[in-house]
């Protein structure tokens, strides 16, 4: 069935749609080239898998991979640290399809944690934590990571300016949504958290319709920035609902709104049901790369 006036290439397909984020905050202008460059990988890599028939959460895990590999996002490799100096990370995926969800939260020792919360989202969990998640990574044959492998120079510095209290750049979580071509959604999301959080602190990424959400029908978003924020206002979920009653810039816009209204900031990235990207900030910069059938970009601002 076309979508929205979407050309329909037969056999039920659509054109896909892909938007990947590396983040929001204030990203120095030097480095909005080299982190472009990465997320054009991921959004490639991602169209590759949803236009050759792959599924969305397929298309959405590769393309965060990517981000997690690369040092220059707070995912992964380059996470920022905590405040005893080391690295707990959180991811998730969701379906949109089936609305089955995976996290994982202040895991240590993986090198994809979007990898791993892919195999709890297969599993009869839907959000594991701590060593119970590395527990299951081994046992789904995921290795373990030297937690040292993870950090980098960088973080350590930014690591020492926020323990002067004096954080400059604080962006880099990494995220992806896709349609891939039989219409299905899937958002996947990863992140270090924030520099220098408590041990044991988890942000909004791993949660339910908080930083990600993707239903069948309406849209999927993933969200970076603050949190606490977007927990309390179950931002990607409000964002996601609101294309019922609005167009997609309105939507990212009440929840950005909503977040702002109790003190924080972010932004999100978003597809709907026409396979339309979107992506909305109330932060000083947020990069970001998108392919749909109305054609493709990059840029760190709008
Ligand atoms: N939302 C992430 C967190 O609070 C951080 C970020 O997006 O920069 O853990």
């Amino acid at each position: 069935m076309p979508r929205l006036g979407w050309a329909s290439s037969g056999g039920g397909k659509v054109a896909p749609a892909v938007i990947v984020h590396g983040g929001a905050g204030a990203v120095p202008q030097g480095e909005f080239a080299d982190r472009l460059e990465v997320l054009i990988e991921a959004r490639q890599a991602a169209w590759q898998i949803a236009a050759a028939g792959g599924d969305a959460v397929s298309a959405a895990v590769a393309a965060v991979v990517i981000l997690e590999d690369s040092p220059l996002f707070n995912a992964g490799t380059g996470s920022a640290l905590n405040r005893d100096g080391f690295v707990e990370m959180d991811a998730a995926v969701m379906d949109g399809e089936s609305r089955a969800f995976g996290g994982v939260a202040a895991v240590r020792d993986v090198k994809n944690p979007v990898v791993l919360a892919r195999e709890v989202m297969n599993s009869e969990h839907v959000l594991l934590a701590c060593e119970g998640a590395s527990r299951f990574a081994r046992e789904r044959g995921i290795p373990a990571f030297d937690p040292a492998a993870l950090i980098t120079a960088r973080q350590i510095e930014r690591w020492r300016q926020a323990r002067r209290r004096n954080l400059g750049e604080k962006s880099g979580t990494v995220g992806a949504v896709v349609m891939d071509a039989a219409g299905r959604l899937a958002a996947a999301t990863s992140t270090g958290g924030m520099p220098d959080q408590r041990v044991g602190r988890v942000g909004d990424t791993p949660l339910p319709g908080a930083g990600s959400y993707a239903e069948a029908g309406l849209g999927a978003a993933s969200g970076t920035g603050y949190g606490e924020y977007f927990m309390r206002s179950l931002a990607a979920f409000r964002a996601v609902s609101a294309l019922r009653g609005m167009e997609p810039p309105a939507a990212l816009r009440s929840a950005l709104g909503e977040i702002a209204s109790l003190g924080g900031h972010g932004g999100m990235i978003m597809i709907d049901s026409a396979a339309r990207t979107f992506w909305d900030y109330n932060t000083e910069s947020m990069c970001t790369a998108w392919r749909d059938s109305r054609g493709e970009g990059a840029a760190c601002q709008r």
